[in-house]
């Protein structure tokens, strides 16, 4: 055991109130326990880093490699502080967990539809289960947690608990891009300050099947950062109409795209792990064709849309679903015309 951890040991044990084995371990060892048991992994961050983070953010804007509205959209949303119930946090810690993609079944004018919602889009349940062991650790040894609102991609990055692809998307040893990012503040101040530069997988370098696949040629090669106000994902997170840049056929999602991580070879071993299906009935797909105010929609539709977490993306849906009623239906027409021919 290092100098560090001893003393952070003997620390725990103090503050603890019985003498079983588990208060000898660090409390990076019971967090690593707690975690492995669901496949995840973890770093730690001074939160003397939070001022690198919010430089490079801004910096994005600034050097003109996002957008002003862009940035607006996306980034204006993070707290580069520790919140007023923690200010004197000293760690961050940064967890990957394994996430599965959806599955989404839907019916309209009799017919059934399939689509999916990507990994890393659900949150809830896994946010609250890592607060649950965060809180469950530190707390009996004095500490707290809350929760921290960052470009979590970049954080992971910078943490060295994943690396980009060329898509841009965080890679995890173990789990590919199918990877939920959450991070949480304490005030508990752990012995390793992980901060490394941002670094692009190496496979990326013999690499380029995300970047032709790409529907809307974003990824480019001369940069990190990808043309993200260009992507297929910006869009349908986003109200308003697709632009005509967004060819019919690229909608894979019901929210998101999935067009590059299905082809990266660092994903292949993650490409079946599936979630089950929800299924949305013709009855809730009419309601939502309709644009039915949220505030009016059944409950059951309701507590299925916060299950999934795209209760707060509502107002897309209508035009996301559209989109793939449409391309199933132009899809089936094109093979009924070339059956016809055979
Ligand atoms: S598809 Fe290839 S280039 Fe793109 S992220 Fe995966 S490994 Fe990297
Ligand atoms: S998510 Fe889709 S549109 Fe965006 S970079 Fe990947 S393939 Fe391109």
């Amino acid at each position: 055991m290092n100098p560090a951890n001893r003393a952070n040991s003997v620390k725990e044990t103090t503050h603890s109130h019985s003498q079983s084995v588990l208060d000898m371990r660090t409390i990076p060892d019971m967090l690593q326990s707690e975690f492995d048991q669901l496949h995840a992994k973890f770093k730690t961050v001074s939160t003397l880093h939070l001022t690198d983070l919010q430089t490079e953010i801004n910096g994005w804007q600034h050097d003109g490699i996002i957008t002003k509205k862009f940035y607006e959209q996306n980034y204006s949303q993070f707290v580069f502080h520790p919140p007023s119930t923690l200010t004197n946090a000293h760690s961050i810690i940064v967890i990957g967990i394994p996430q599965k993609i959806t599955n989404i079944a839907f019916f309209h004018q009799g017919k059934r539809y399939q689509t999916i919602i990507p990994p890393t889009y659900i949150y809830t349940k896994i946010r609250t289960i890592c607060k649950e062991i965060l809180s469950t650790i530190l707390s009996k040894q004095g500490y707290s947690v809350e929760r921290a609102i960052l470009p979590m991609k970049l954080l992971a990055v910078r943490s060295g608990l994943g690396k980009y692809g060329k898509n841009n998307l965080c890679y995890v040893d173990g789990m590919g891009s199918y990877t939920r990012l959450e991070a949480f503040y304490t005030d508990y101040e752990f012995p390793v300050d992980n901060w490394y530069e941002k670094e692009l997988m190496k496979s990326c370098s013999s690499c380029s099947l995300c970047q032709h696949t790409c529907p809307t040629q974003c990824i480019p090669n001369d940069r990190i950062l990808i043309h993200a106000d260009h992507c297929l994902t910006y869009f349908n997170e986003n109200i308003g109409v697709f632009p005509p840049s967004i060819p019919k056929q690229s909608h894979n999602a019901l929210i998101g795209c999935m067009h590059c991580q299905i082809v990266c070879p660092q994903n292949k071993k993650y490409l079946e792990y599936n979630q089950n299906t929800i299924t949305f009935t013709e009855e809730e797909i009419s309601c939502i064709l309709q644009k039915t105010p949220r505030e009016n929609i059944p409950q059951t539709l309701a507590k299925k849309l916060i299950d999934i977490d795209i209760y707060e993306d509502y107002p897309e849906l209508p035009r996301n679903f559209t989109v793939l009623i449409d391309k199933k239906n132009a899809e089936d027409s094109s093979k009924r015309h070339t059956d016809s021919l055979k």
